[in-house]
C-alpha cells in the first residue's frame, strides 16, 4: 500500500503565524491536514502523521517519523504570512525542481488553486528543513496567507478547509495513479410525517366495529379495501342473525 507522511506545521509551544483574528496556523493546518488524511485513507493510501493533536514536535522528529516509516512521499502543511497583511495566494515548495518532489508540489499547487480559487503563486524551491532531511520526494504547501484577513477567513471556514483538503489529497493520490471521488453529499433530512387528525366519532365506531367483526369471525381479510357486494353482505347478516349450525 502506498504510504504518505503527513506533516502538520508547528503545534504545541509553537503556534506558527497568527491571523489578524488570532487564528493559529498550527490549528488550521492540523484541521486541513487531518481531513486530507481521511481522503487519502479512503482510497487505500496509508497515512503517517507527525502529529495528531496540538503537541510540540521538532523538525528533526518530523523527518525521523517519516523516514522510519519508509513513506513514499512527504507533505508538510502550512499557512503563509507576511508583515503587510496584504499578500495573498497559495504556493507550494520542493527542495529542488526537476524531480518527483517538484511533480508532487506541482500537482498539489494546481489542484489547490483550482479548487480553492486562490491566486497561484507557483511552485518554488526552498531549502526547508523538512524538505532537506526527509528521504522521500517531499513538498511543503503554504495553503493561503493567514496574515491576510480574507484568506484567514478561508482557512478557518470548515467548508473551505474541506475543499483545500480534498484538493491536496487529490494531488497526492495522483502520484500513485489514484483518483479520489467527489464526496457523497449527506442525505437530506426526511420530511416529517404530517400529524394525524383526531379520529371522528364515526371512525372510532368503525374501528370498534371492525374489532368486533374480527373477534366474532363475521368478516375475513380486513386488509382488502374492495367494497363488498350485496350478496356478501347477505352472507354476513345471515352469519349473525340466521339459523345457527
Ligand atoms: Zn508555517
Amino acid at each position: 500500500m502506498p504510504k504518505v507522511g503527513q506533516d502538520y506545521g508547528h503545534g504545541g509551544k509553537d503556534s506558527g503565524a497568527l491571523g489578524p483574528n488570532k487564528t493559529k496556523e498550527s490549528d488550521v493546518v492540523l484541521a486541513i491536514g487531518q481531513k486530507a488524511a481521511e481522503y487519502l485513507r479512503s482510497v487505500d493510501i496509508e497515512v503517517v502523521e507527525t502529529r495528531t493533536d496540538d503537541s510540540t514536535v521538532s523538525l528533526d522528529d518530523r523527518c525521523k517519523i517519516a523516514n522510519a516509516a519508509g513513506c513514499d512521499l512527504f507533505v508538510s502543511y502550512h499557512g503563509n504570512s507576511d508583515i503587510t497583511g496584504r499578500a495573498f495566494g497559495s504556493e507550494t515548495y520542493c527542495l529542488q525542481k526537476g524531480g518527483r518532489g517538484e511533480q508532487l508540489a506541482a500537482a498539489i499547487q494546481k489542484r489547490l488553486t483550482e479548487a480553492l480559487g486562490t491566486a497561484d503563486r507557483g511552485v518554488k524551491e526552498a531549502n526547508f528543513y523538512v524538505l532537506r532531511y526527509t528521504q522521500m520526494p517531499a513538498a511543503l504547501v503554504e495553503i493561503a496567507f493567514i496574515s491576510n484577513p480574507d484568506e484567514e477567513a478561508i482557512l478557518t471556514n470548515e467548508e473551505k478547509q474541506n475543499i483545500a483538503a480534498l484538493a491536496i489529497a487529490r494531488g497526492i493520490a495522483e502520484q500513485f495513479g489514484k483518483e479520489i471521488p467527489d464526496p457523497v453529499p449527506p442525505a437530506p433530512e426526511p420530511e416529517p410525517e404530517p400529524a394525524k387528525p383526531e379520529p371522528t366519532a364515526f371512525e372510532k365506531e368503525q374501528a370498534a366495529a371492525i374489532e368486533w367483526c374480527k373477534k366474532n369471525g363475521y368478516i375475513k381479510n380486513f386488509d382488502n379495501k374492495e367494497p363488498i357486494t350485496r350478496e356478501y353482505l347477505a352472507v354476513i347478516l345471515h352469519r349473525i342473525h340466521g339459523p345457527k349450525g
